[in-house]
């Protein structure tokens, strides 16, 4: 690090939700469009998070794909503004990333003053999003060794069955992504995918919590009409 590294700030949201309807219902904040939440209660949330952090974010339409979009102030708002599934600023911009059992990785370089949040989900990891998003962070000039990454909480491969389609059609190109269940049949380790995405980046801190396991995570596994918590890093 030189004296002129920017400083980061990163996290990873929790949630609450009634005792009564864990596994039913919506929890909150709920950062998700297009979750079955009033558009109104997720804007108030998105708005209380630029509040807390005292900067504007970027919100993007996720949609599964291997898409890296350098992003700017411009981009922020309350709306999800960037269809991409991994976004990279050198603004004072915070960016977010959306999941609820997907794996949310935050990457920064303090040196040279970039930062990237990317949504790997299942299909994301299959297409490397998490490496392409390394090689275009140091095409924008930062040093893999210099590179953090936060991996945020995810389902566990333990809890993650899948059916043999799914299954075969994920190893046959990422076989690091097979693994068991706790009851022994198919499952995937998204993480672990990840992991192996990250092996050349300076140092990776694991937040190993299950989502499906965790009544503070949403779970989409658990229940479809969760909402979606967060990961954001931000450049101050
Ligand atoms: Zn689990």
């Amino acid at each position: 690090m030189t004296s002129s590294s920017s400083r980061v700030r990163y996290g990873f949201s929790r949630a609450v939700t009634n005792p009564a309807q864990v596994g039913q219902a919506l929890s909150w904040p709920n950062y998700g469009l297009n979750t079955g939440a009033p558009r109104s209660v997720v804007l108030a949330d998105r708005q209380a998070l630029c509040e807390s952090i005292g900067a504007p974010v970027v919100w993007m339409n996720q949609i599964h794909s291997d898409i890296v979009s350098v992003v700017g102030s411009e981009d922020a708002g309350l709306d999800n503004s960037v269809t991409a599934d991994a976004v990279i600023t050198k603004d004072r911009v915070a960016l977010a990333v959306q999941v609820a059992d997907c794996v949310p990785v935050l990457l920064f370089d303090r040196a040279a003053g970039v930062v990237a949040a990317v949504h790997a989900g299942r299909a994301g990891a299959k297409a490397f999003i998490v490496a392409k998003t390394v090689s275009q962070m140091t095409s924008m000039g930062c040093s893999p060794r210099n590179i953090t990454a936060a991996v945020g909480p995810c389902i566990c491969a333990a809890c993650y069955e899948v059916g043999e389609d799914v299954f075969a059609q994920a190893v046959s190109v990422r076989p690091e992504m097979a693994a068991k269940s706790r009851w022994g049949t198919r499952s995937l380790d998204v993480r672990a995918c990840v992991l192996r995405d990250l092996e050349h980046v300076g140092e990776v801190e694991i937040d190993d919590t299950c989502t499906l396991e965790s009544h503070d995570l949403n779970s989409y596994r658990r229940s479809p009409r969760c909402g979606r918590q967060i990961g954001w890093v931000l450049l101050d």
